[in-house]
């Protein structure tokens, strides 16, 4: 019916799957020009806040010498036109300074947010943009390589490290921008003031600035390692966090954080050198520009005595000083920003120098418009990087619709046949078939959207039941409530406070490790595969719920090729065939019976079991 047909929230938007282009300044140099419009009107923006901001100090002649002073001039000289004379008083002269004043600082002040706005605008979308990238990557990077960097390092990839390039691009450029703008209009009305004095300040500043470049080269190092420290601390913090329980449980609670305590004492150790260091070397480079000024300063007076400089102007000069510390420091500022990002860049690319899943062509579909699909493995071989081979030349082979066995001692690569059968990992050699069609022509998306695994640790999600069935697919109700009821989760699911849209809890913690297999057992009911591969799927059911689950399983199953890894006899028997796997060779096949007169390994394992 309708009724039983749930409105369904829209899918999440996909990002793409992103090309290996590893990231370079030239890329962000391109995701910031893509975003010229908000470049250029900051940059308009920035120059009227500065035409706003950097006159205010020129107004202190005015004050000084012809009002306190009492040298008349060009202002006073416009206030008289403007105005009775009768009005005329120190008072107004004062308060339309003030005013104007006010007026300037307000419109630098509404122009600077403006810019900023700009920036920060531009800012979030590209780390927006780099984050989808790396979403796009995750989705192509080879899994056997992901692995080796682990999820914390990833995570940290796209947390931290894109957030160093946001500073960079955000606030970083933009007070960047304001600042060189000052500082050139600042040396503008300074050489127009008094050019030698002017020509002092413009040799003090790249002095300072040039100092602290020297030093900051040191300081990058130890912000490495620093960076370094701290990604090792979150990968294992982590990790023990996830298993917090069982370290309990297991009275190591006290080594295990002792583990990230000595994380967390690497972090203090370099940390504690790159802060002082690096606090030390901007506060060097501010004590240089300090005393310049007051060089500057006593030069000044030396002017004001000798070369015609008025009071006035001389604290406008005075003025101008002040206005330059901040520009001078953020100019100083951004190249610790660009240092930080640069790292972050580097970083960010551990996730493009991996290898990509090979991308096999869709050519045939040996799936579509069949009940059931053969499936063959041919000499297939594999080893995890450079280790010994777990799979060594497996040849096996299921019928359409055939339901196989594969026992083997635990660690013997039954799991990794799996995987390599899915094209999670790629066999060294060999090949995996579908109804005799390669992998390699059939595209690995289809394979798996039409296999389904059941592994003996199902991934949960902290969300629904409902969620964690679909996986994100459309279904309705009554597809769900047919899958529980095939999985003996039915009842249960009845039982709970909001049924199937009941929260399981952070990795499923509300359920038992039974109740989570038989959960992934419905979510592969779900989907309807061609082939299922339960691996020890059921292994964590006790005898009476498995024997019922397997009831139910073998009408849903029967001809539906399916690979059964389990322990069990009681499993293992219901298979057509069985494959007895034993260090990476494929070493016995046949029915249980034949299997049992052949008084092998199987026979071993199995023999004495009275069922
Ligand atoms: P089974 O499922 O038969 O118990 P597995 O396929 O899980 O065996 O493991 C086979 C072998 O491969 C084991 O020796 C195991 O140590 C190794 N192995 C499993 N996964 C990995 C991995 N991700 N990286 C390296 N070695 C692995
Ligand atoms: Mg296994």
């Amino acid at each position: 019916t309708r009724a039983d047909i749930r409105p369904f929230p829209a899918p999440p938007p996909v990002p793409a799957a992103t090309e290996g282009t590893p990231y370079s300044w030239a890329r962000i140099r391109e995701l910031v020009l893509s975003h010229r419009r908000e470049l250029i009107l900051a940059n308009l923006i920035a120059v009227l806040g500065t035409l706003a901001s950097v006159p205010i100090p020129l107004l202190m002649p005015l004050l000084v010498d012809e009002v306190l002073l009492g040298k008349p001039g060009a202002a006073v000289a416009f206030m008289d036109r403007l105005f009775p004379a009768a009005w005329h008083g120190p008072l107004l002269y004062i308060g339309a300074v003030l005013a104007l004043t006010l007026v300037l600082r307000v419109a630098a002040l509404g122009l600077g947010v403006w810019q900023m706005r700009q920036f920060a605008v531009m800012a979030k979308d590209i780390t927006y943009r780099i984050r989808r990238d790396l979403l796009g990557r995750l989705q192509r990077v080879s899994m056997a390589e992901y692995e080796i960097l682990g999820s914390g390092t990833v995570a940290s990839h796209f947390v931290t490290d894109v957030e160093a390039i946001d500073q960079f691009l955000g606030t970083g450029l933009s007070k960047f921008l304001v600042a060189v703008l000052t500082l050139t209009g600042t040396a503008a009305i300074l050489l127009w003031m008094h050019w030698q004095l002017a020509l002092f300040i413009l040799f003090l500043n790249p002095l300072v600035i040039y100092l602290t470049t020297l030093m900051g080269r040191r300081v990058k190092q130890l912000k490495k390692r620093e960076n370094s420290a701290f990604e090792l601390f979150q990968e294992c913090l982590t990790e023990t966090l996830d298993a917090i329980q069982q370290v309990r449980a297991a009275n190591r609670e006290r080594y295990y954080l002792g583990l990230v305590d000595r994380r967390a004492r690497a972090i203090r150790d370099r940390a504690a050198a790159y802060t002082w260091k690096s606090e030390a070397a901007t506060r060097l480079s501010f004590v240089v520009f300090l005393f310049g000024f007051d060089v500057f300063r006593a030069l000044s007076m030396l002017m004001v005595l000798f070369s015609g400089l008025s009071v006035g102007e001389m604290m406008a000069v005075f003025g101008y000083l002040w206005f330059m510390m901040g520009p001078v420091q953020e100019v100083l500022g951004i190249q610790y920003a660009h240092s930080a990002a640069s790292g972050a860049l580097g970083r960010i690319n551990r996730l493009f120098d991996l290898h990509e899943e090979p991308h096999y062509p869709h050519l045939r579909d040996p799936f579509s418009g069949k009940l059931t699909t053969a499936v063959r493995l041919e000499n297939v071989s594999f080893a995890y990087g450079d280790g010994p081979p777990v799979l060594d030349g497996v040849t096996l082979a299921i019928a359409p619709g055939e339901k196989v066995a594969l026992v083997g001692a635990s660690g013997g690569g039954k799991t990794t046949l799996v995987q390599v059968l899915l094209g999670l990992y790629t066999p060294t050699a060999g090949r995996v078939c579908f109804d005799g069609v390669p992998v390699t022509e059939i595209g690995l998306e289809v394979v798996r959207e039409n296999v389904a695994t059941v592994l003996q640790h199902p991934a949960i999600f902290n969300d629904t039941v409902r969620m964690n069935l679909t996986l994100g697919r459309e279904a309705s109700d009554a597809a769900l409530w047919r899958a529980l009821e095939v999985a003996q989760l039915r009842a249960l699911v009845e039982r709970l406070p909001a049924g199937l849209d009941t929260q399981v809890g952070r990795q499923g913690v509300r359920l038992s490790g039974g109740q989570r297999q038989r959960l992934a057992v419905a979510r592969m009911v779900l989907t309807d595969p061609k082939v299922v591969i339960l691996d020890e799927a059921t292994s964590a059911l006790d005898t009476e719920t498995e024997t019922r689950l397997h009831a139910a399983l073998r009408e849903y199953l029967a001809g539906r090729t399916t690979l059964i890894i389990a322990h069990r006899l009681s499993a293992v028997r219901q298979a057509d065939r069985v494959y007895v796997f034993d260090a990476g060779h494929i070493i016995e096949e046949g029915h249980h019976d034949e299997l049992i007169r052949a008084d092998g390994l199987y026979a071993r394992l199995y023999g004495k079991v009275q069922e």
